[in-house]
């Protein structure tokens, strides 16, 4: 039985047409490319339904190259030439060219073929058509991305979130730290925003939120610096590498900023239009100081603004 089994299969490696049609059947591509000339000296003629160019137009690596995506085309060669020349096996993603203009995935696989001296004689490879996978992955990748910013901010403003706001306190911290820089903070409450509710009703409230959240995100305008909302009526502006004097530069910013807008509060008792009452605090980080005491500080400014007359900014003592 099993010497019978072992003819059986000796047969079959014998026969190159078993070879050539199993080849040429698969959805696969086989190529091979004579390392000494760069020429093709076999591509699949499956090649032809998948990207539409003549089978025997595919003569040299050259119009291997051209038929890729030019933004792919740099990377794909040198690391295709560099791994076959050091004779290593590998494999690269790539989006080929068809015959229709449009762009396909692809992913080569290469298997370096060496000669008796050890040199390397050919690469043989297959081609895969990856395209349906590869929108698959880039769908999902794209999903995922915007997954992770919408879970990084206030869904009814669009600035940045409580969670986002500790990562960025957190971080900021410590780069301020590491390098001596001062870090400040604008705490900024809305005044009398439950008179404000009352008067025009949640509605229009949450329109007032997204209104005063996109003028304090235009006020804080450097790119580091962030706006989150704290909770409520509450935002707090983060100003990385910020001194006290420009953080309170930026805290009149948006108080001017509010006051052009003139949003109407009629039911407020310190003004007709919409106010706001800030703390500012500036701290520079070091092994002695706290996070949490600084928040603490800025927080405490803002309560005396709001214990004082509102509509006013209170700039911490340090
Ligand atoms: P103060 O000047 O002392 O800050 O008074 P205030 O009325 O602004 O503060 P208070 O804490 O008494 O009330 C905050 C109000 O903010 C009450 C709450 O209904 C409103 N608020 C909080 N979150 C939202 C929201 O997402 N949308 C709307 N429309 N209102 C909100
Ligand atoms: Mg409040
Ligand atoms: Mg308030």
């Amino acid at each position: 039985m099993s010497t019978q089994l072992s003819e059986q299969s000796y047969e079959m490696e014998a026969d190159p047409d078993v070879y050539k049609t199993l080849l040429e059947s698969t959805r696969a591509i086989p190529w091979k490319i004579d390392w000494k000339t760069l020429r093709f000296t076999y591509i699949g003629p499956q090649i032809e339904s998948l990207l539409g160019w003549q089978r025997d137009s595919w003569r040299s690596v050259d119009d291997w190259a051209e038929r890729m995506h030019p933004d792919d085309r740099k990377w794909v060669v040198d690391f295709c030439v560099s791994q076959s020349q050091e004779g290593s096996d590998h494999e690269a993603d790539y989006r080929a060219l068809k015959s229709d203009g449009s762009y396909l995935w692809i992913r080569d696989v290469v298997h370096v073929l060496r000669n008796e001296q050890g040199e390397v004689d050919a690469l043989i490879g297959f081609m895969f058509d990856i395209d349906e996978r590869k929108k698959v992955e880039q769908e999902r990748d794209c999903l995922r991305q915007e997954l992770e910013e919408l879970s990084y901010k206030d869904c009814l403003t669009g600035v940045a979130n409580r969670r986002m706001l500790d990562q960025v306190l957190e971080q900021e911290w410590m780069d301020a730290r590491r390098n001596c820089q001062p870090l400040s903070l604008v705490i900024i409450d809305i005044d009398y925003f439950k008179q404000y509710n009352d008067s025009f009703g949640h509605f229009k409230g949450d329109e007032c939120l997204r209104q005063v959240a996109s003028l304090l995100a235009d006020s804080a305008c450097r790119a580091r610096d962030v706006v989150a909302r704290f909770g409520g009526e509450e935002f707090v502006l983060v100003l990385p590498q910020t001194d006290a004097h420009a953080a309170l530069t930026v805290a009149e910013r948006c108080f001017a900023a509010l006051q052009d807008a003139n949003i109407p509060h009629p039911a407020s008792p310190v003004s007709s239009q919409l106010t706001l009452s800030c703390g500012v605090a500036t701290c520079l980080p070091n092994h002695r100081n706290s996070l949490d005491d600084f928040l603490e500080q800025a927080d405490k400014a803002l309560y005396k603004a709001k214990d004082g007359s509102r509509n006013c900014i209170v700039v911490a003592e340090n």
